[in-house]
């Protein structure tokens, strides 16, 4: 399209909005009228897309409710999900179902920071370890850098990966309610552009790959990014018997076989049945960024059995949400968010404790039906 530039700079009015989706319908020879049957104000996402010509609609639905007993998610919650994946939210609301019965699932949030790690061009390892020393001896002065950037983001630590020529250092921030990520960002920058200035190092990317966004990482895995999120459930075993239709000892059997050495021997990240699909879920519907369902997907589910009953856990390194910033005040997924009391200011560590609630019971609810041989029968009523 020769005035693509054009286009993208023009402003973003209603009225903007449908010039640009008729050059884009004159261009394509497809009508959007259905794209352009959008149901808010443009200029609200004025800072969330570029381009605008209307918006895709995806299904929302709710599970639920589940109760939670967490340090900040406390009582029963209906869960907005946004799918096209059919007998997902039934499957999910089975699981919440089953948790609740059983006296809800314990979340809480046991490291919250976002990292963002820039790497330099450096001489050599000598370098590197000048550049070092000079920030461990001037963290008021980046610290400073940081605070010009940011009133609710703080510098809480880094770690440094030297490697010949390259140093890269990946600092750590609190973000308050925001996921951070472009807090972090626009932080980092003006922490490298300082050490550039006394250290000669030569900043190549303010993203070096060890952050690390949007990619499956072990260091993420490992160290954790945005939230480290728990959650776990008792299920007693009649209750296994008579809402799963199974046993404790198939479930953990399925997990073991399924979750833990197959996921092994596959070399995946994580090891759970669909983490992702309940991440992408919640995530699509609360305005989070679709893109870092990836680190949702690096979940860890484990199941015990516990005297008969059915013990699950799921570990989840890597949840990066927020309350405020990013999709979260645009006015569909605002309401999503109103919907678990998750809206603005002191509500991001609520939101990590459902996202891991929600992820607790889909894995419960699939697994279960995995170890009754149910999955396929479910998806061919409910999905197809
Ligand atoms: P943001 O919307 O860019 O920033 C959050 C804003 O909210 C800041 O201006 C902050 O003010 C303000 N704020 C008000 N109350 C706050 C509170 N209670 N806690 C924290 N901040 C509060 O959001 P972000 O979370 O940093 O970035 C999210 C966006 O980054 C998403 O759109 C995502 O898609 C995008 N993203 C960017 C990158 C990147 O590399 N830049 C990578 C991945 C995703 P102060 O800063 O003055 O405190």
């Amino acid at each position: 399209m020769a005035d693509n530039d054009g286009l993208k700079n023009r402003g973003k009015t209603k009225a903007d909005v449908k010039e640009r989706r008729r050059a884009a319908e004159n261009y394509t020879g497809v009508s959007l009228s259905t794209i352009g049957n959008y149901g808010f104000e443009a200029e609200m996402a004025a800072k969330n897309i570029e381009n605008m010509i209307g918006a895709v609609q995806i299904p929302l639905g709710y599970a639920g409710p589940m109760k939670i007993n967490g340090d900040h998610a406390k009582g029963e919650f209906l869960i907005p999900l946004a799918t096209t994946e059919g007998a997902l939210v039934a499957s999910i609301s089975r699981g919440m179902s089953v948790i609740s019965a059983s006296g809800g699932a314990n979340a809480f949030v046991f490291s919250d920071m976002m990292t963002r790690a820039p790497v330099f061009r450096v001489n050599g390892i000598k370098h590197s370890r000048e550049v070092m020393d000079w920030v461990d001896n001037h963290l008021d002065q980046i610290d400073a850098a940081v605070a010009d950037t940011t009133s609710h983001g703080e510098l809480q630590g880094m770690e440094f990966f030297p490697d010949g020529r390259s140093l890269y250092i990946r600092f750590s921030f609190s973000t308050g309610d925001a996921m951070g990520m472009n807090m972090a960002t626009i932080a980092s920058e003006a922490v490298c552009r300082l050490i550039e200035k006394e250290t000669g190092a030569v900043m190549i990317s303010v993203s070096g790959n060890m952050c690390s966004d949007k990619k499956p990482a072990a260091i993420n895995m490992i160290e954790g990014r945005g939230k480290i999120a728990i959650a776990e459930a008792t299920i007693p075993k009649n209750i296994v018997s008579e809402k799963l239709h199974t046993t404790t000892d198939a479930i953990v059997e399925t997990n073991y076989r399924k979750n833990l050495v197959g996921s092994s021997l596959s070399g995946t990240l994580g090891a759970n049945a669909h983490a992702a699909n309940m991440v992408a879920a919640l995530y699509i519907a609360t305005g989070q960024d679709p893109a870092q369902v990836v680190g949702g997907s690096m979940t860890a589910t484990t199941c015990e059995d516990v005297g008969g009953d059915l013990y699950i856990c799921v570990r989840m390194p890597a949840v990066e949400v927020g309350t405020v910033g990013g999709g979260t005040s645009l006015p569909c997924q605002s309401e999503a968010l109103q919907m678990i009391g998750c809206k603005g200011d002191g509500k991001a560590k609520k939101l990590a404790e459902i996202v891991a609630s929600t992820v607790l019971a889909g894995e419960l609810s699939t697994l279960a039906a995995q170890a009754a041989g149910q999955l396929g029968q479910a998806h061919k009523a409910l999905g197809r």
